[in-house]
């Protein structure tokens, strides 16, 4: 797995190792850290290896995840043009992997892909709406380009590719310097500090708990080829983000107060998946609900701050 020290790799470590695989975990530690999998590194069928996907890597493995990518926009928006190395090279580098090796593997692509969609919900047919210059297309166009390399591998190659449109998912790990916008109002709210709502907090997203979505991926690597996906993984209830700010408050029964910032440029005003491809292919769908994964995920920073 790359990234496998992140919040989403090293829930999916944790769940392959359960499950009795040998996982190896490569991360070069940019926004994930050693205590994401401290408690697994005594583990004889865990491995953790340094490296950036951007440089080849020359191992034997039978599947990859590849999930390596900073996630928050304030983590890639940092170094942009690494941010598209990490996806194009990275993707690159882990497809030639797959091509020597005969793995099967993951991408994890994302909601970002349909950019600021003039369409609601977004189903897979839906080919976005993204900007090419703006500060989110290292990110955006970066997983584009690598979606575009997985189906050419595919077709070129005759790999078996499995690629999940991720949305906005949260939970335990998240760092509380992160930046995305649950970890922000819950780390805010502990602390009674300000709520920083950006705009006027009437653009929507669609919040997934992590172990919905960790029980998607594994669903999906386990079809059947010739499915490839790519395929929304999400949760489709759809709030606010003022809603989120004022559920956060209630949960936390916190004082701080919300303020305004201003919008970041290009940020996306609705985002809701349509998971109908998912439900039927491959029996999935998300049972853990805002308030409940809310919840897990305040014990856990009211525990770790
Ligand atoms: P994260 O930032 O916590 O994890 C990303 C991991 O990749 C980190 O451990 C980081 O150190 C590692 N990494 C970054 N660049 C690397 C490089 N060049 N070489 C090796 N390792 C590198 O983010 P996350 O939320 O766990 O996201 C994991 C993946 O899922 C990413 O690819 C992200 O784009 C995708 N995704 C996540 C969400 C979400 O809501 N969490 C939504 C859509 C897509
Ligand atoms: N957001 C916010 N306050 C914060 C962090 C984020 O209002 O402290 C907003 C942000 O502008 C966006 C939404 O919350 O509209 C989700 O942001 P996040 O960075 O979590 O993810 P993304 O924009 O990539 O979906």
């Amino acid at each position: 797995m790359t990234g496998g020290a992140g919040f989403l790799g090293s829930h999916l470590c944790q769940r392959l190792l359960a499950d009795g695989h040998d996982v190896l975990c490569i991360d070069n530690f940019y926004t994930g850290t050693r205590d994401n999998i401290v408690a697994l590194l005594g583990n004889p069928y865990f491995e953790m290896q340094r490296h950036d996907v951007t440089v080849p890597l020359n191992i034997e493995v039978d599947e990859i995840y590849n999930l390596a990518c900073p996630a928050s926009p304030i983590h890639y928006q940092n170094n942009p043009v690494q941010t598209t190395k990490t996806s194009v090279h990275g993707a690159i580098n882990m497809l030639d992997l797959a091509n020597r090796t005969g793995a099967r593997i993951f991408q994890a692509s994302t909601s970002e892909v349909y950019g600021d969609p003039e369409v609601h919900p977004q189903s897979e047919s839906y080919r976005g709406s993204v900007s090419t210059t703006g500060p989110r297309a290292c990110y955006d166009e970066g997983k584009r380009c690598a979606e575009t390399l997985f189906f050419d591998y595919y077709r070129q190659h005759a790999l078996s590719i499995r690629v999940a449109r991720i949305f906005n998912t949260y939970g335990p790990r998240m760092l509380p310097d992160d930046g995305r916008v649950v970890s922000n109002f819950i780390v805010q709210a502990l602390k009674g500090d300000p709520i920083t709502i950006y705009g006027d907090g009437k653009q929507t997203r669609s919040f997934c708990y992590v172990d919905d979505l960790i029980a998607g991926f594994i669903s999906l690597m386990a079809a059947d080829d010739p499915f490839t996906g790519p395929v929304n993984l999400g949760n489709p209830n759809e709030f606010t983000i003022r809603q989120l700010a004022e559920t956060v408050l209630r949960l936390t029964a916190s004082s701080s107060t919300l303020i305004d910032k201003p919008l970041p440029e290009d940020d996306p005003t609705q985002r809701c998946p349509d998971i109908s491809l998912a439900k039927e292919s491959l029996g999935w769908q998300p049972g853990i609900e805002l308030e409940e994964g809310l919840k897990r995920t305040i014990a856990y920073f009211r525990e770790t701050l």
